[in-house]
């Protein structure tokens, strides 16, 4: 497998090895990887000649600086399963690289997609997220880059990005993945206490709970039970839970729409999110 850690190796590396030849897939990360970025990395290996995987601790799209230094950084561990997974390439680049000497975003404004939920809650993120995103799309040139619905709004944020400045890339949703019990994987649950992980169940819990409720009530007053029912749950502060139409992000009105829930908390201080389709159309 090989490792670069500049953009500009990237295309003497895809000429020497490769010969160009091949779609290139290509998987973003953030390191401290796990089951669901693994089944990202598989997909993109799986559907691409070429695949690519990054590990970039983006510091912008971080509100908080404690959780930028608290972040799960497992470089090694990380290497190790992508190698496993079959990935060709994996791209390590340093903040300065991407940023140079001026770590900054700029503001990205697409409506409901970006203003509200994460949007709301942590400002300054999705213009951090699309900033890194485009910088490392002109780093990779990929064909495919995949992403998990496990951040579902930042999924439709990159797919508007690349419409919107036609980039050329095919974006590929990926399903979200699940520990057994239910707990949606994510780097930041090494940082829960044995307690904390029990009590953050009651987050997925919840969501299995309102789409088997759907359609009782309207979507408005399912989510003000959500609201009640996870808040009254041991150890978990709500930030939000709303039920969207995952297409608009506005919120649902009826269950004619495709409606979707999406759920914010904090446990044991660490910030988890999660997401489920409550009905089609
Ligand atoms: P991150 O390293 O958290 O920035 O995530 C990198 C990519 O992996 C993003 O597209 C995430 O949506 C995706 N991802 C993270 N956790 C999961 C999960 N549990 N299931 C599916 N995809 C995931």
């Amino acid at each position: 497998m090989l490792i670069f850690t500049r953009p500009e190796e990237w295309g003497a590396l895809r000429k020497s090895y490769f010969d160009h030849r091949g779609s290139v897939g290509y998987v973003p990360t953030m390191g401290a990887l796990h089951q669901g970025h693994q089944s990202l990395i598989e997909r993109a290996v799986k559907e691409n000649e070429i695949s690519v995987c990054s590990i970039f601790v983006n510091p912008t799209q971080f509100d908080k600086s404690a959780d930028l230094q608290n972040y799960p950084r497992t470089l090694h561990a990380d290497l190790t399963m992508a190698e496993e997974s079959g990935c060709d390439a994996v791209f390590v680049p340093e903040v300065k690289t991407m940023y140079g000497h001026a770590v900054v975003s700029g503001a990205a404004d697409y409506g409901a997609l970006t203003s509200t939920l994460e949007g709301a809650h942590r400002p300054g993120h999705f213009d951090g997220v699309v900033t890194i995103v485009r910088k490392l799309f002109a780093a990779v040139e990929p064909d495919r880059a995949y992403f998990g619905e496990k951040d579902f709004q930042q999924l439709a944020i990159i797919r508007e990005l690349v419409k919107r400045e036609s980039l050329g890339v095919d974006v590929v949703s990926c399903k979200l993945i699940r520990d057994v019990d239910g707990l949606a994987l994510s780097s930041r649950n090494v940082r829960l206490s044995p307690q904390g992980r029990m009590n953050a169940l009651a987050i997925s819990d919840t969501l299995r709970q309102l789409r088997l409720r759907s359609g009782e009530v309207s979507p408005e007053m399912l989510a003000k039970w959500g609201r009640r029912h996870l808040a009254q749950q041991k150890g978990i502060e709500l930030e939000y839970l709303e039920l969207i139409n995952e297409q608009t992000f506005d919120k649902a009105e009826s269950w004619d729409e495709p409606v979707r829930a999406l759920v914010a908390v904090c446990v044991d201080g660490v910030r988890l999110i999660d997401n489920m389709l409550m009905s089609t159309v």
